[in-house]
């Protein structure tokens, strides 16, 4: 795949603490992500062979670009893999997406093994581990919604901090409860969504790793975002006072006819207090 300016694209990998995301996005072409852990996928491209592994697919939306590989990653896993794939997807999709697993299964003879779940924003499937999936509302033109990955943590309560470890295993050997329990947003996933998604859903604030679409810039564009349930920059540094809690924001979606440098210096323009934050898809992958 080529970007603007000539250089090559190489899927991305990004690493914040014990999450690891690897993943491809452009607008348009195709758009996926797989997120260790629990290694689900967000999306499915057009099918990439990173997405084989992944035993839960959560599925945003219908369009192609982030749709159409689920029959081919059914298809390697049932080649491959014995336990069934669960494919989650917005409600209103499940349908046409069953129409179209259907369509791609008779075309192959092959019975895939797999269950597809629809989902409506707040419910919560356990994606792991200590670790569930939650939808949320996001703004695009088709039906659609984003996920957060929720992490159950647990801490000391604060009388019994800084104990040393053997009081703490003896006390926790009698059965008291020296610990309290908390969940955090670890990452939330908007797929395509335009600036809706800020009212719809101010938790993705809350998250650790905001992965959030960033797909036009600049004045000639300014119109494109809200037209086709997009974001863009400027509407993203609107929103920049509310997203100053989280940790990490990687913009990823952007279109083909603008460039990883053009959006970071639009980012250290118009988001310099979030900038050191922002990571772009395949900045660290273009070289110089
Ligand atoms: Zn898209
Ligand atoms: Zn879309």
């Amino acid at each position: 795949m080529s970007a603007p300016g000539g250089g090559r694209l190489e899927r991305a990998a990004l690493r914040f603490g014990e999450l690891a995301i690897e993943g491809w996005s452009r607008a348009g072409e195709e758009t996926w992500f797989r997120v260790h852990p629990p290694g689900l996928a967000f999306d499915c491209g057009r099918g990439a062979p990173e997405l084989a592994g992944a035993r839960d697919l959560f599925l945003t939306h219908g369009h192609l670009d982030h749709a159409l590989g689920v029959p081919w990653v059914l298809s390697q896993r049932t080649l491959h893999h014995r336990e069934p794939t669960r494919v989650v997807c917005p409600l209103p999709t499940v349908e046409p997406l069953r129409d179209l697993i259907l369509a791609a299964s008779r075309l192959e003879g092959v019975d895939y093994r797999y269950e597809l779940v629809g989902v409506v924003p707040g419910e919560r499937l356990i994606a792991g581990r200590e670790l569930a999936v939650e939808a949320f509302a996001t703004d695009h033109v088709i039906p659609s919604v984003g996920y957060h990955l929720l992490r159950r943590r647990r801490h000391l309560r604060p009388e019994y901090l800084g104990r040393p470890g053997r009081e703490l295993a003896e006390l926790r050997g009698r059965g008291v409860a020296i610990e309290v329990e908390s969940e955090e947003v670890w990452l939330s996933y908007c797929g395509d969504t335009g600036a809706g998604v800020f009212e719809l859903s101010p938790r993705i604030a809350e998250s650790r790793v905001l992965l959030i679409e960033c797909t036009f810039l600049g004045a000639a564009m300014r119109d494109r975002g809200s037209a086709y349930g997009h974001l863009h920059l400027e509407e993203l540094a609107a929103a920049a006072p509310r997203l100053e809690g989280c940790e990490a924001i990687v913009l990823h979606h952007l279109s083909r006819r603008h460039g990883e440098r053009e959006l970071r210096a639009e980012v250290e323009r118009a988001l310099p207090t979030l900038a050191a934050r922002i990571r772009i898809l395949f900045e660290e992958t273009l070289g110089s």
